[in-house]
């Protein structure tokens, strides 16, 4: 039987790179979305087309509810999920004194209530099981901090809290959680960054270029492999040497 993913926020950037990458190693795999139904639908077809099996689900991960349903239909049509991947996510840059409460709570209930939610939606079933592994996307600005990016730095501090709290309390239960906390990486999210900014940052990292998604693909893909079975709590950071 296949082995099978759930990955959130599969329909842009990192999470569609992931889907892909899981897909070509045999997974089948779940494609969540929220807003992207048609950039999710192309996916779907695309990883279809090349002979993989892929479904599509629906969900706002800050909607319990929503999660809790996405999670049945994925467990309706993948008797199991073996992995989950808690990859969906918002930012955006603004001053700290100009952050309303309303944003605040919106940063956090999007990107660490969405990973509480689907974490404790799949969980039973991997408990069931005593098996699965759960990968969750943190930030290096939540090993580090960054400026005018404070919520979102706040939140993915939290995420390395979560990942690292859960790995102890799930490790007796044979499932592992790690973290993935990237650099700065070339997708949508930082598209709103001028020209200059993006340089910037190029001349921040020693590697001297943005981060694909396709390389965070690949430490997502190694912390769900068989070689990782004795990693848990553990960030892995690929962030081209900007921070060490
Ligand atoms: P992206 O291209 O902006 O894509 C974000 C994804 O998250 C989309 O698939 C989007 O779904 C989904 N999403 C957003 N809000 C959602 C909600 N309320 N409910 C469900 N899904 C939602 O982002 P990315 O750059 O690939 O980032 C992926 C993850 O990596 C995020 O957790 C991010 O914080 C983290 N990360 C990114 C970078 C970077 O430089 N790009 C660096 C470090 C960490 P729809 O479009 O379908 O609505």
């Amino acid at each position: 039987m296949k082995k099978t993913v759930l990955i959130t926020g599969a329909s842009r950037g990192i999470g569609r790179a992931a889907a892909r990458l899981f897909a070509r190693e045999g997974y089948a795999v779940a494609i969540h979305y929220n807003q992207s139904e048609a950039e999710a639908f192309r996916l779907k077809e695309e990883l279809s087309a090349q002979g993989h099996t892929a479904i599509t689900v629906q969900a706002d991960v800050s909607c319990r509810d929503q999660v809790f349903a996405m999670v049945d239909k994925t467990l309706q049509y993948f008797s199991q999920i073996d992995i989950l991947v808690c990859n969906a996510g918002i930012a955006h840059q603004k001053l700290f004194t100009d952050i309303t409460p309303r944003e605040w709570r919106n940063f956090f209930a999007v990107n660490l209530d969405g990973m509480f939610h689907c974490c404790q939606a799949v969980l039973p079933s991997m408990l069931h099981r005593k098996a699965g592994k759960i990968i969750t996307l943190s930030s290096m600005w939540g090993l580090t901090g960054a400026s005018c990016e404070v919520a979102y730095s706040a939140t993915k501090a939290a995420v390395i809290g979560l990942t690292r709290a859960l790995a102890k309390e799930l490790g007796p239960s044979g499932i592992t959680v790690n973290s993935v906390a990237p650099g700065v990486i070339d997708t949508d999210m930082n598209r709103n960054l001028d020209e200059a900014s993006i340089e910037a940052l190029k001349e921040e990292t020693p590697l001297g270029v943005l981060g694909t998604p396709e390389d965070i693909a690949a430490s997502i893909l190694f912390l769900a492999s068989p070689g990782a079975d004795f990693i848990t709590g553990q960030v892995l950071s690929p962030n081209g040497g900007f921070i060490i």
